[in-house]
Order: C-alpha cells, then sequence, then structure tokens
C-alpha cells in the first residue's frame, strides 16, 4: 500500500549495483575468477582430479554478514585458490568473497561482511557454491547449496506454503502467518492469468514488529531525511518484502491481503518488463492483485469523476495516492472492457519493447486520448473530454518513493 511503498526500484538498482561492484575486487584479485560471469554447470568440472567434499557450513553472523566453510580436497593437490559465490534469488546478481585457506589446501573460510550500500535484510535467502583451483590448475565448482540469512539476534517465526514463505518477528500477531498464506493461495490463479512469466522463485515476505529491528539490517536505510522514513522495501535481488507493522496504520490482515499481494505483484512487474515508467500504470497494476482495498477505491474514484476532480493519465499522469488509485480503476476498466487477459497482454507487449502508452493502445485499438475518453465515460466522469494538463503541474517521477513521517515512536 501507499504508506509502506518503498524506493522498489531505484534501491533495488541500486543494491544490485553495489553487489556487483562489490564483488569486483574479489574478481581482480584471483587469476581464475577474471572472469566476470562463470558458467553456473561447468563443463569438465574438477579437471583431471577427482574432488571430495568432506563438510560444507553456512553460518549467519546477522546483522554482521555470514561465513562459509568448505574442507575439500582434490586428487591434483592442495586446493590453492578458493572463492564462496552466492546470490539471493535466481534472477539477482552474483556475489563473491575469496576464502583464505589453511595450510593443508584443504580447509577454507569465506567471509561477507555488510557495508553501507551492500546489505540484506535477515531471512533472505542464500543460493551458495563454491569456486576451487587446485595447485595443477584444476579448477572444480560446488553444487549449490541453500541457507537463510537467520536472525539469531531475536525470535522470529515462519510459515512456508508453494506460494510464498512468511517471516514476522515475535510481536506482530501470528495470524499474518495463515492469513498471508491464505492470501496468496487465494491469488495464485489472478497472478497466473496476469503474468505471462512467472517470478522463478518463491517470494519471501518480512514482516517487522518495530522499526528498530528493521532499520538495522542497513543502518540509515530507515531514515530518508526531512523528517521522513521508509517503512518498507520490495526487491527483486533478495526475492522479498520486508515491511514495518504498524497496527494503527494498517492491521494485520490488511497486511496479509493487500500489502503483500500488491508487492508480490511488484515482483512480478521486475519479470515481466519491469517497474519504471508511469506510476500509475506501475502502482496501479500492483494495487490490481491487493484483495480488499478495490471496493474502496472504486467508491473514491468515481465520486473523484462525478465531482470532475478525476485526474487526467495524460503526460506522466497523477502522482501520490491518486496514483495508485486512478491506476487501480484503469486496469479494472481494461480487464472488464477488453478481456480478462488484458493486463497480461499489455504486460507482454511491455516485456517486448513496447512503450507503456503503446501498449495499451494495442489492447484498445484506439489512441491514448481516445482510450482515456472512454476509461473516463466508464467511470462515470462529468467531464470525460480528457482536461490538458497544466504545464506548469510538477511531474512525479515513478515511482513514487513513499515515506511516512517520523513522529513513529
Ligand atoms: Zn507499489
Amino acid at each position: 500500500m501507499f504508506k509502506r511503498e518503498m524506493f522498489f526500484s531505484a534501491l533495488a538498482a541500486f543494491l544490485a549495483l553495489t553487489l556487483i561492484v562489490a564483488s569486483l575486487p574479489a574478481a581482480a584479485q584471483s587469476g581464475f575468477l577474471s572472469t566476470a560471469t562463470p558458467p553456473p554447470s561447468p563443463t569438465n568440472n574438477g579437471g583431471n582430479a577427482q574432488w571430495t567434499i568432506l563438510n560444507s557450513t553456512f553460518e549467519s553472523n546477522f546483522p554482521k554478514g555470514f561465513t562459509f566453510t568448505l574442507e575439500a580436497t582434490s586428487t591434483g593437490g592442495k586446493i590453492v585458490s578458493a572463492a564462496a559465490l552466492w546470490r539471493h534469488s535466481p534472477v539477482s546478481s552474483r556475489t563473491r568473497r575469496l576464502a583464505t585457506i589453511d595450510e593443508s589446501g584443504t580447509k577454507m573460510v569465506a567471509v561477507w561482511e555488510k557495508s553501507p550500500g551492500d546489505a540484506v535484510p535477515q531471512w533472505a535467502g542464500v543460493e551458495y557454491w563454491w569456486v576451487l583451483q587446485d595447485e595443477v590448475g584444476n579448477i572444480y565448482e560446488t553444487p549449490r547449496q541453500y541457507a537463510e540469512y537467520a536472525d539469531n539476534t531475536r525470535k522470529w517465526h515462519r510459515m512456508e506454503s508453494d506460494d510464498i514463505i512468511v517471516f514476522w518477528q515475535d510481536g506482530v500477531p501470528d495470524e499474518i502467518g495463515p492469513l498471508t498464506i491464505a492470501a496468496m493461495e487465494r491469488q495464485r490463479p489472478f497472478y497466473e492469468l496476469n503474468w505471462a512469466n512467472p517470478l522463478g522463485y518463491k517470494p519471501r515476505a518480512i514482516i517487522y514488529a518495530d522499526f528498530e529491528t528493521w532499520a538495522e539490517w542497513s543502518p540509515g536505510r530507515g531514515t530518508v531525511g526531512g523528517g521522513l522514513v521508509v517503512v518498507g522495501q520490495t526487491s527483486q535481488s533478495w526475492g522479498a518484502t520486508a515491511q514495518v507493522y504498524d497496527p494503527f496504520i494498517q492491521p494485520v490482515d490488511e497486511v496479509a491481503n493487500d500489502t503483500v499481494l500488491h508487492e508480490v505483484a511488484h515482483l512480478y512487474q521486475y519479470a515481466n518488463g519491469g517497474t519504471s515508467g508511469l506510476t500509475w500504470f506501475i502502482e496501479g497494476s500492483a494495487t490490481f492483485f491487493e484483495l480488499r482495498s478495490g471496493p474502496r477505491i472504486e467508491q473514491r474514484v468515481r465520486r473523484w469523476a462525478r465531482e470532475g476532480r478525476l485526474p487526467t493519465l495524460q503526460e506522466r499522469g497523477p502522482g501520490g495516492r491518486e496514483a495508485y488509485d486512478v491506476g487501480y480503476m484503469f486496469w479494472v476498466w481494461l480487464t472488464e472492457t477488453y478481456g480478462a487477459d488484458a493486463h497480461r497482454r499489455a504486460w507482454e507487449l511491455v516485456r517486448s519493447g513496447r512503450t507503456q502508452r503503446a501498449a495499451i493502445e494495442t489492447v484498445t485499438g484506439m489512441n491514448f486520448l481516445e482510450t482515456e475518453t472512454a476509461f473516463r465515460t466508464w467511470l462515470g466522469a462529468v467531464n470525460p473530454e480528457v482536461p490538458t494538463p497544466l504545464p506548469t503541474l510538477p511531474f512525479f517521477l515513478p515511482p513514487t518513493p513513499t515515506y511516512e513521517p517520523t513522529p513513529r515512536r
């Protein structure tokens, strides 16, 4: 929902970038890892040697980072170079750290420590593997293993279904788990109908009981300045949405039935053409997946239409709350008028490179001005002709980062 909406685009891009940058020094130090992207399934894996994995561990040191250890041998001789590699979702960039190796050439330790700009929330998934080189030059890539960046410093709860993994900090009402699982299951056919490309991974929802815990994993992230704070973020690079629960803003059933579904829709958007562009297009589409909010939004937007206050979608269209509400109604209109698969078709066109406006024009068979007039007429606008936007209107950058006034506590 609006209040909890984040940075989900700009920050995720920033994060992905810092992950890549962070991995470069390691690559530069290591001869055999100088290729930026070693193939995930190497041919001739292991070279002429026989490799044996004796022990492999992952340890979360949240909030500081995590540690990989490996004990392995090669019949080719001592292991002289080793790196742990990992990623937080199948669509995120991978990171690597060179390991220190003991004198026997069999025991390795690689450590990741968070830094400003290179941090992930607790309970991010970790898919990891090692690339090893022995003293005669054989190279071996270990099989993939999976772990979680567990927060062992406080009490958390976890529930998992076919659709989602939910983590909630002790203090968040426990209904959040089953409610979220039920909501995701109920919406499963709707996601399948409306997105051509599946996520390719199971999304995670991480719900914090207090702001301090949320702000801890990446100091400074919660504070934006100007008396505003960020209370949530959704990121493709960790395949998750992280949200602070605040009962005074949103009851738990709304978090489960609206917020999480909305944020998961943003993850689908990443996989189906991206989240940049027109705020009403992006946020309206994400709101389209909320289970409960629809009737209230419809009431509000139809009232604006009756009172002649409906903002236009021309140029960049509305910003802020109006973008979410009018955008939502636009997708309702489009799918009611042009078929239940109209959202899916429009996004497929965007994914194939069409602009958002051109994609909609293709679906409706009208130019965008005619399309908007038809939409406004359907809403019952007293002024269905599209008003000319004032040239002095400040346009909002999409998607609108949203903040909440600081006095939370
Ligand atoms: Zn959103």
